[in-house]
């Protein structure tokens, strides 16, 4: 019973963020008859396209799925290799071995969190077919650094913006800045659909690879003729409509992001033993996580700071307390030694709560119990 009022009044380190608009949509839905892969569907399908500036969108069940999909659209085969980071969600990895094919590590900048571009040089060789590129957190990885090496090597990118809906680099939005990218909207996402994934391309042949493998092989207008292995990653029309009304609401949502990150940068970045996240020039973070570094200046370990939050009712978490090098199943000829920045972060690291729901006071309440120690 304690716990589940201490619970009911914690700060959530998440929260999805629905209200009528949703559920109206979703009802609509259901008395319709139409509940999966249709002109809801395609409407979200168009309106992602349009927010991203890209030529097409093709919705998913998953973030997964969708990663899963868009390598599979670039070519990516068995033996292959494919560059990334260490320092993200399994999936990123995960959609890598889904081919065949091997995640390679490379090593992150301690700025940005972001992979990077210097050591994916030393990761090159004649099995290399693309990078994966995550913009974790929200923020842009640098792109610029990444494109001078996927044109020398001959490279495709390929963005995981699953954390980064919304955000911009030099004037283009996430979703726009790699060949092709893939985005999530599972619940905790900063826009959400249950589960659901979408990916975007201007590559018309990579749109039609995608299409086909989300849905066993088949093309949409000649069903039963199967072109290859395919899966099913269809996205409900139930799923569509809350991305529909949620999609809307995304620079809202992200304004309030921004708006709390600066508070919390302008508050924290003075504080002995905190570092706040870097802001690189012309690019923009959505603030997925707002995610501070603790190191052994600071009073707490980062492990007692979160213990310490929990107790005053603030939650938080550790994005990612094991690089992906650590896990056996992923672990390919890469030494810990390696990586120094990404074991670093991985130690120093803590997210707190920077999602829309938050009101003023809960804002100043974090700000002033970190303050406080
Ligand atoms: C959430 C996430 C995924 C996976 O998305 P799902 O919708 O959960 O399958 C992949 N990559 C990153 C970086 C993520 O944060």
């Amino acid at each position: 019973m304690l716990l589940e009022n201490l619970l009911k009044n914690m700060i959530q380190i998440s929260k999805p963020n629905i209200d009528k608009k949703e559920i109206d949509s979703v009802l609509k839905v259901l008395n319709s008859g139409h509940l999966v892969q249709g002109a809801v569907v395609q409407n979200f399908e168009k309106t992602f396209s349009e927010e991203c500036g890209v030529k097409f969108a093709i919705a998913t069940n998953s973030g997964t799925s969708a990663l899963h999909t868009a390598l599979y659209a670039a070519g990516i085969k068995e033996g292959d290799e494919v560059i990334t980071t260490p320092f993200t969600f399994v999936a990123t990895a995960n959609s890598i071995l889904m081919l065949g094919a091997r995640p390679i590590f490379a090593d992150i900048d301690p700025g940005t969190f972001n992979i990077d571009p210097t050591k994916i040089i030393e990761k090159i060789n004649k099995r290399t077919k693309a990078i994966l590129v995550v913009n974790l957190f929200g923020l842009p990885a640098n792109y610029k650094e990444i494109k001078k090496i996927a044109n020398k090597y001959n490279l495709i990118i390929v963005e995981d913006a699953a954390q980064s809906v919304g955000a911009s680099y030099f004037g283009k939005q996430s979703g726009n800045l790699a060949d092709i990218a893939c985005f999530s909207l599972y619940a905790t996402k900063n826009i959400i659909s249950g589960e659901g994934g979408m990916i975007t391309t201007s590559n018309k042949l990579y749109f039609e690879r995608s299409k086909r493998f989300r849905n066993h092989g088949q093309d949409e207008e000649r069903r039963y003729i199967y072109h290859g292995l395919g899966y099913n990653y269809r996205m409900t029309d139930l799923s569509a409509a809350i991305g529909l009304e949620q999609i809307k609401k995304l620079k809202m949502f992200t304004k309030r992001r921004q708006e709390i990150a600066e508070k919390y940068n302008s508050e924290f970045k003075n504080i002995e033993g905190i570092i706040v996240p870097e802001a690189p020039k012309a690019t923009s973070s959505v603030y997925h996580q707002y995610t501070l570094r603790v190191t052994k200046k600071f009073k707490l370990t980062r492990d007692e700071l979160k213990e310490y939050l929990l107790q005053k009712g603030i939650g938080s978490n550790v994005y990612y307390p094991v690089p992906l090098y650590r896990f056996k199943h992923l672990k390919f000829n890469s030494k810990i030694s390696e990586f120094p920045v990404a074991e670093q972060m991985s130690k120093e690291v803590i997210s707190i709560p920077v999602h829309p729901l938050l009101s003023d006071v809960e804002v100043k309440y974090i700000i002033r119990t970190i303050k406080s120690i």
